[in-house]
């Protein structure tokens, strides 16, 4: 007897709905904020100068530049990185298309290299076979908040003299053999966007431990001004600063770094409950013959931004689909991380094809991603569970 699932109108497995991400605000970060709110400054200001110290000591990076999203922290990258048209950069496609779009926003090529089926990062294996004349960088993205193996980027990168930006949107407070992520790449960048770890409402930060790239960042964060003496010609009027390139507004408001600052000091607290709660997920799935887990990578400490399991939709008589359909309607807020970004009709329209990434198109047939946040309890986690089980003993093919 198949039993009665929300979508035919039975009694969904939770009577509240669970987002899949969602920011933790407490106290301490309300009267934080007001505290700018009530003082001299509002925009790039004392509390952004503090925000990027703990950010670059956390990490162990000699500079943080905090800027309004995670996708002009992308963009000021690439600027400091002098990539421009005519140029090819190497990326993953298993990601948020932000991650390329910056190679398009300075009129390079996104070239895509496929992912490792286990852990959804880019194949080291396969960049080397994508290099050309025309490569200036590849941009590696710590996906799930699992790092890339970055020695081994770099020392490819290094062999063909390209600049690394590891975008670790996902993986903040992550390590790669004992090393923090944004120690590592020539230039690291995060985002603070509210399903992150930790949030400034929007923002975003690069970290670098090379003085020329950080003073190219700063330079694109505030339309290519400069108030650096040795960098201007008029060396004499107090008043003077010069523009010497052309930047951007991507100044991060103080508003925002006080909850940045705020944030900052519960990000340990905040990885080891997203721990957690993923440890108890696998310890569950592990043995589930409807489910394989995502793998770690070797030496690494995965920060666990996301929970995503591949489906194994050859036991079951049902699509990704409806998976996902149903378990919405048992009130769990699933996601797809992510549709692979030359899918997106503009990317076609750019001429990227299907089949270039084969092992990443496959892995997007089949993945999930389950609900992970800071405020879920390991209630929610074993409600999710009794829906994934009531789902796929409804749609096994055994049934
Ligand atoms: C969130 C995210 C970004 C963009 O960050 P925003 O702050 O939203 O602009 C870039 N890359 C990845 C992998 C992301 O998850």
């Amino acid at each position: 007897m198949r039993e009665k699932l929300a979508i035919n109108g039975g009694t969904p497995v939770r009577d509240t709905f669970l987002q899949y991400g969602r920011q933790y605000i407490d106290e301490e970060d309300i009267s934080k904020v007001v505290e700018v709110l009530k003082g001299d400054y509002l925009t790039t200001g004392p509390y952004v100068k503090n925000f990027e110290e703990s950010l670059a000591k956390k990490v162990g990076a000699k500079y943080a530049v905090a800027v309004t999203s995670g996708t002009a922290a992308l963009h000021c990258a690439v600027l400091a990185a002098g990539i421009s048209k005519g140029d090819e950069v190497l990326v993953t496609p298993m990601t948020f298309a932000a991650s390329a779009n910056c190679i398009l926003y300075v009129g390079a090529t996104p070239v895509f290299v496929d992912i490792e089926e286990n852990t959804g990062n880019i194949d080291v294996s396969k960049i080397e076979e994508k290099i050309t004349d025309k490569t200036k960088a590849i941009i590696a993205v710590s996906y799930r908040g699992n790092p890339v193996k970055i020695d081994e980027i770099m020392s490819v990168a290094k062999k063909h003299n390209l600049i690394v930006v590891e975008d670790a949107a996902h993986a903040i407070g992550a390590k790669y053999k004992d090393s923090y992520v944004g120690n590592n790449a020539d230039m690291t960048i995060f985002s603070f966007h509210p399903v992150k770890h930790i949030t400034t409402g929007e923002g975003g930060a690069i970290t670098t431990n090379n003085f020329e790239f950080y003073r190219k960042l700063i330079e694109m964060r505030s339309h290519g001004i400069t108030r650096n003496i040795e960098l201007m010609e008029n060396k004499d009027d107090p008043w003077y600063y010069e523009q010497v390139d052309l930047g951007y507004n991507y100044r991060m408001p103080d508003i925002n770094a006080a909850l940045g600052i705020s944030q900052m000091k519960k990000l340990d607290v905040f990885i080891d409950k997203r721990k957690e709660l993923s440890s108890l997920y696998s310890e569950i799935l592990k043995d589930n013959k409807y489910v394989t887990l995502l793998e770690d990578t070797e030496g690494g400490f995965n920060s666990e931004h996301i929970y995503v399991i591949k489906l194994n939709l050859e036991r079951l008589n049902c699509t990704r689909r409806e998976i996902y359909s149903a378990l919405i309607k048992e009130n769990i807020g699933v996601n797809v991380h992510y549709i692979p970004v030359y899918f997106h009709p503009y990317y076609r329209k750019l001429g990227y094809k299907r089949g270039i990434c084969p092992v990443c198109e496959e892995f997007y047939e089949r993945i999930i991603t389950l609900p992970l946040h800071v405020s879920m309890s390991k209630n929610d986690v074993i409600s999710v569970i009794k829906a994934l089980d009531k789902i796929f003993k409804y749609y096994s093919i055994e049934a």
